[in-house]
């Protein structure tokens, strides 16, 4: 097994990149905080088809995190990271200290969001989406991507990413990837691993509402739409947090129908917080 050549230290893996950096595909970055999983790896090999070279950030980034003992119980598996990212041609691993991404002479400042970080995980998370464009901010001025691979299944991040990048006017491409679901339609995530057998089978009321809506929205306006997403959630064992119906740009509830519009939703399974999302119509 090759395991991946792994940098800590930033100005190393700038130095080992700007050899790298010749003209082509280019580098292709997809940041993450570990604990891999299928999905996560999907993103690595749409990377690796698209590009010469692939950097995976591992950082459990404690900016986002608003609850200290999600942050605490937030999975750490380096060991088998680099297991799983083994082989795959192309890959190097950034695993860096808080200090290498977050440096005393930090130049980043609080970034206009536009409201986008207002609604649904803004709502329950304060400061989560700052310090999530700040992480990204930072780790974009590290490895200098041109392109960079994020997943549908943070819908609401994903947007606010695109406008950090618009708004700051960075040259990166952001690269959508599909959600990865188990046979059983729940969403890959690393907090998965803190469900027993019983509580992830419980957790597919979250998949079944969306899939529910899809084929019911029909006849119904969003807000009533909403409503009888909401019951039929509520027959599942999960505990809601929020389902909202959004734009898909603006993350605005709509109140009548357009092309785009998506379900969000976030809900406990005990302790672990779970989200996901799904295209509507
Ligand atoms: P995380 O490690 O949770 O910060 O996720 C790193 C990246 O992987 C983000 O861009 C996520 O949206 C993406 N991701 C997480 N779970 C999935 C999934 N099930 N399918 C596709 N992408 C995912």
């Amino acid at each position: 097994m090759n395991l991946p050549l792994t940098f800590s230290c930033a100005s190393d893996l700038r130095k080992f990149l700007e050899a790298e950096r010749i003209s082509g595909k280019g580098i292709g970055f997809v940041p993450t905080m570990g604990a891999l999983h299928e999905g996560h790896l999907d993103l690595v090999r749409i990377a690796v088809e698209e590009n010469d070279r692939v950097v995976v950030s591992i950082f459990v980034n404690p900016t986002q995190f608003n609850n200290s003992i999600d942050l605490e119980k937030y999975p750490r598996t380096l060991d088998k990271d680099l297991q799983l990212l083994a082989d795959l041609p192309k890959v190097i691993v950034f695993h860096p200290t808080k200090d290498e991404v977050y440096p005393e002479d930090d130049k980043f400042q609080p970034i206009d969001l536009n409201g986008l970080d207002e609604v649904m995980e803004g709502t329950f998370r304060p400061g989560h989406f700052q310090g999530v464009v700040h992480v990204v901010h930072n780790l974009f001025q590290i490895v200098e991507p041109d392109n960079a691979y994020f997943g549908l299944k943070d819908y609401q991040q994903l947007a606010i990413i695109k406008w950090m990048v618009k708004k700051l006017n960075l040259r990166v491409s952001i690269v959508e990837c599909e959600t990865r679901r188990e046979s059983s339609g729940l969403a890959l995530s690393s907090r998965n691993l803190r469900l027993n057998q019983k509580e992830k089978e419980d957790s597919t009321i979250i998949y079944s509402t969306l899939k529910y809506l899809q084929s019911n929205y029909k006849d119904l306006s969003p807000l009533e739409a909403k409503h009888e997403a909401i019951a039929f959630f509520n027959r599942g064992k999960l505990e809601l947090e929020y389902l909202e119906i959004v734009d898909p740009v603006t993350l605005k509830q709509i109140v009548s129908w357009k092309d785009g519009a998506v379900c969000c939703i976030a809900a406990y399974c005990g302790e672990v917080r779970l989200i996901d999302n799904m295209i509507i119509c």
